[in-house]
């Protein structure tokens, strides 16, 4: 049987009206580092990419964004470290545990610019958004899963309600092109 993540093997579970946020814990059992969000999640997906942080023997990570200015690192800051700095999503690990504790896009002109990347699977609390969809299916490969077995991943991905994208969803393909177009002055901004 396929582990899409654990999170969702089991079935998705819905998200609560009127959440208002809570904490992510990293997971070192000493001085673990805490993220505080003071909103509900947006956009949850699992993301096929080799970038994002997934538990062991995840096939994805499940990821949302909240804006930049509810996130704060509450305790042990100290620990963490940017995984990459050249890249859009500047993941902050854990120097512990390895665990991504959030991602901020910092480049002002991106269209993702003002959000983080969490992780809500590393929250005590319940009531998250849900996952919607799944990203970047195809780039599972990749990480070296068999290329044979993807109508596999498909199916299941689509039985649990993630319809499969070799991208990101419609949504957001379309946020990306609108900011393009209003860069380049192809649309009025
Ligand atoms: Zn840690
Ligand atoms: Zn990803």
């Amino acid at each position: 049987m396929l582990s899409i993540h654990p999170s969702v093997d089991g079935g998705i579970r819905p998200g609560t009206k009127d959440f208002q946020g809570g904490t992510l814990v990293c997971r070192c059992t000493r001085d673990p580092v805490e993220v505080t969000i003071r909103a509900q999640t947006a956009h949850n997906h699992a993301c096929g990419c080799t970038k994002c942080w997934k538990p062991t023997g995840a096939l994805f990570s499940v990821v949302a964004v909240v804006p930049h200015d509810k996130l704060a690192v509450t305790k042990n800051g100290q620990k963490l470290s940017i995984v990459d700095k050249t890249a859009t999503i500047l993941r902050h690990a854990c120097t512990g545990c390895g665990v991504h504790m959030y991602g901020p896009v910092e480049n002002p002109k991106h269209a993702f610019c003002g959000l983080d990347f969490v992780h809500t699977e590393l929250s005590p609390q319940t009531g998250w958004s849900a996952p919607e969809f799944a990203a970047f299916v195809s780039s599972i490969i990749e990480s070296g899963f068999p290329p044979a077995r993807m109508g596999e991943v498909r199916a299941r991905l689509k039985q649990l309600g993630l319809e499969p994208y070799d991208c990101l969803n419609p949504t957001l393909m379309d946020v990306l092109a609108t900011h393009a177009a209003k860069a380049s002055g192809k649309l009025k901004a």
